[in-house]
């Protein structure tokens, strides 16, 4: 059998304990219920960490053993420090994959990564959203139907403050009106990064057969491949070169 993907899963670990309707739907909090998406598969090798651990749930050591990376910040995320930041960043260059959920836009790690602050325009009515599949040949919609439905979200509508996608998955739009690009990929160095907005903790989104779908393709679509070795910096020419100076 193939290597498995070693997926890490980190979340703040905060509303679930402040809230009890939250807890009632994320019961062992929401990275617990994100990391089961993953256990139901073989092919997946799962650990959830939380901002309370020690090197806020990211050693070097739990980041060097990780192949994509899922991120769920909220509340707090300029509690997140710098230095498991730029760790993070500093794998993604290496090739880990990240996947940054919904509210996690606005996070520090988004921001290094991606470069811009992913402000939105939002409101939480528990209004109806409908995810479009924009891409239908991309490996992040396979087993999807052209859309579906998420019967109660909080809307993320545009402007959406990111970099122009490489690759456009989803747009949403709201029973409200509005609407969002909710589903973009991203490359940086050899790491691949995908954006996804649904997953607002008030609602039961990620026990969604559909949201399942797209997290499992997602991770796999994310995965380091082999990948080249590569070098930077100055380097000898390949071929016999007579040397032009003008000095
Ligand atoms: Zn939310």
């Amino acid at each position: 059998m193939a290597e498995k993907i070693r997926v890490t899963v980190w979340s703040e670990y905060i509303l679930e304990k402040e809230y009890e309707h939250i807890a009632a739907i994320y019961p062992s909090g929401i990275h617990e219920a994100i990391a089961d998406i993953y256990r139901e598969e073989a092919e997946f090798e799962v650990r959830a960490v939380t901002l309370q651990m020690p090197e806020q749930g990211l050693s070097q050591e739990i980041l060097s053993q990780t192949d994509v990376l899922l991120w769920y910040g909220h509340m707090v995320h300029e509690q997140v420090e710098d230095e498991i930041v730029e760790r993070i960043k500093k794998r993604v260059w290496e090739g880990m994959g990240l996947l940054l959920l919904h509210s996690s836009a606005q996070s520090k790690v988004f921001d290094r990564i991606l470069g811009t602050t992913g402000e939105v325009r939002w409101r939480e009515i528990g209004e109806k959203e409908r995810v479009w599949v924009i891409d239908r040949s991309h490996p992040i919609v396979q087993g999807l139907p052209m859309y579906f439905d998420i019967p109660h979200s909080e809307m993320y509508g545009e402007p959406f403050e990111i970099p122009a996608p490489e690759e456009l998955i989803f747009i949403s739009w709201f029973a409200g009106g509005d609407v969002l690009r909710s589903g973009c990929c991203y490359h940086r160095g050899a790491g691949k990064v995908f954006y996804f907005g649904p997953g607002h903790e008030e609602y039961p989104i990620y026990y969604q057969k559909e949201i399942r779908q797209v997290m499992k393709n997602a991770v796999r679509w994310a995965a380091p491949g082999r990948g080249v070795q590569v070098s930077f910096g100055k380097t000898d020419a390949l071929e016999e070169v007579e040397i032009f100076s003008p000095r």
